[in-house]
């Protein structure tokens, strides 16, 4: 359920970290006395959390992940050994800024670098540039921290403090950043960028709320763990949800089988005349065609659900319904999928240079419609109760359907 299509949609990939950032600020400060008898474990946790994240984050191989935690985790140290004091101090003030001012540019470049994992030479390379920041802010804070600051705080980082500590220009930077990547999610919608976008936003508010006790060491842990379930919801992905089609594949179809209860109908569904197709318009139109198809088998009503079978086969299987449930709806399916006018690119007419590319999105965006058929063949665990032998009578019913002229349902044999 918790990686359900629909926690992987755009909105949701927002909508979670910010629901949970809303609740954290609700709830810290009736919090702030218990979690006080816990100050010392409250700490440490995000250490724990980030280190496993980091080490996962290998065999995972969510390199970005592991990024973003390790900055996390170097701004997490540079909170609890320098900022524990208050923030009217103007050395503290110093640094403050600086890691509010470096945090969200270091967090944002994680989406333009490579894909790279963390334990290589590029990961050495980047811990180097971050341990150069280091240095520099160092030297930056050796140089200013004698000096008379004031006009420096009064014009530049000038802080409304019944609002925050936070020095307002810091405060529009972080935010203006948190709220671009949040595009960039709704536009692209990759997990590695909700992990950035997790970071970016709890780190925001630790520094507008950073008055907050134990605000720093409870965001970490709640960034930290939001990343491990990250690792861990992508890892299920890759393993389960067909890349192309972004329906469950196979591996997800094989596991649903082991759990079955008494009743269930299985269909099988193959697209008409699949290679000629592919041949007329291109292998890449073709894919665009299986996305389509795939996206329509996922609206079957009735509760049934849709998995890539493999290459242009698709299953549907329906939990607890008869055969006489479902052949309706298959029957509604199919009509729908044959009068379905799909628009597709047209990848045959792309242009193959930048500027012709310019030239044509200033003219007219071109793309084709065409039409697909589908046979589908149906059985129920009537005879057969080994899920393998329904799936194989739905084949063989699928073959009949293929030689009785295609576009059309059948049922197994035996009914
Ligand atoms: P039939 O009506 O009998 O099913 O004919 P068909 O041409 O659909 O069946 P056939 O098994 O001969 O060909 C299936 C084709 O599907 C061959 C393969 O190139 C194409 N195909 C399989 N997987 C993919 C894919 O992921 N993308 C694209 N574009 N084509 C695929
Ligand atoms: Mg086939
Ligand atoms: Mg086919």
């Amino acid at each position: 359920m918790l990686f359900s299509s629909h926690f992987r949609s755009a909105g949701m990939r927002l909508l979670i970290p910010l629901t949970i950032a809303t609740l954290m600020l609700i709830a810290l400060p009736f919090c702030t006395a218990t979690l006080a008898n816990y100050q010392n474990l409250l700490i440490n946790i995000p250490y724990i959390l980030f280190s496993v994240v980091i080490f996962l984050s290998q065999p995972f191989n969510q390199g970005r992940t592991g990024f973003v935690a390790l900055i996390m985790l170097v701004a997490y140290t540079i909170i609890i050994n320098q900022l524990q004091s208050p923030l009217t101090n103007d050395e503290i003030k110093l640094v403050f800024s600086l890691l509010a001012g470096l945090l969200p540019f270091n967090l944002l470049q994680v989406h333009i670098m490579p894909d790279k994992r963390l334990f290589s030479r590029f990961g050495a390379l980047f811990s180097c540039f971050l341990l150069l920041q280091i240095g520099w802010a160092a030297l930056v804070y050796h140089h200013f921290k004698d000096s008379d600051l004031s006009a420096w705080w009064e014009v530049y980082l000038f802080s409304y403090r019944n609002l925050s500590p936070l020095p307002l220009i810091l405060l529009v930077l972080n935010l203006a950043l948190t709220c671009s990547n949040a595009s960039t999610i709704l536009k692209r919608n990759h997990s590695s960028d909700q992990a950035v976008f997790i970071c970016l936003l709890f780190s925001f508010l630790t520094f507008t709320f950073f008055h907050y006790p134990f605000i720093s060491s409870v965001a970490f842990s709640i960034v930290a763990l939001m990343l491990l379930i990250n690792i861990i919801s992508c890892s299920h992905e890759l393993a389960f949800i067909d890349q192309l089609t972004e329906i469950p594949g196979r591996r997800a179809l094989d596991n649903e089988l082991k759990h079955l209860g008494r009743t269930f109908t299985l269909a099988m569904i193959d697209v008409d005349h699949f290679k000629k197709f592919n041949d007329k318009y291109g292998h890449e139109t073709g894919d665009d065609v299986l996305k389509l198809v795939a996206s329509l088998l996922k609206q079957i009503e009735g509760g049934g659900k849709a998995f890539r079978y493999g290459g242009e086969e698709f299953t549907i299987l329906f939990k607890g319904k008869t055969i006489e449930q479902c052949l309706p709806l298959l029957e509604e399916l199919r009509e729908k999928i044959a009068k379905y006018k799909m628009i597709i690119r047209d990848h045959d007419n792309r242009p193959h240079s930048d500027h012709a590319g310019l030239k044509e999105r200033g003219q007219r965006k071109k793309s084709k419609s065409v039409k697909v058929t589908v046979s589908i063949g149906v059985a129920e665990n009537y005879i057969e109760h080994e899920p393998e032998s329904v799936l194989k009578l739905a084949d063989n019913a699928l073959y009949e359907a293929k030689n009785a002229g295609r576009n059309c349902v059948h049922q197994a044999d035996c009914y």
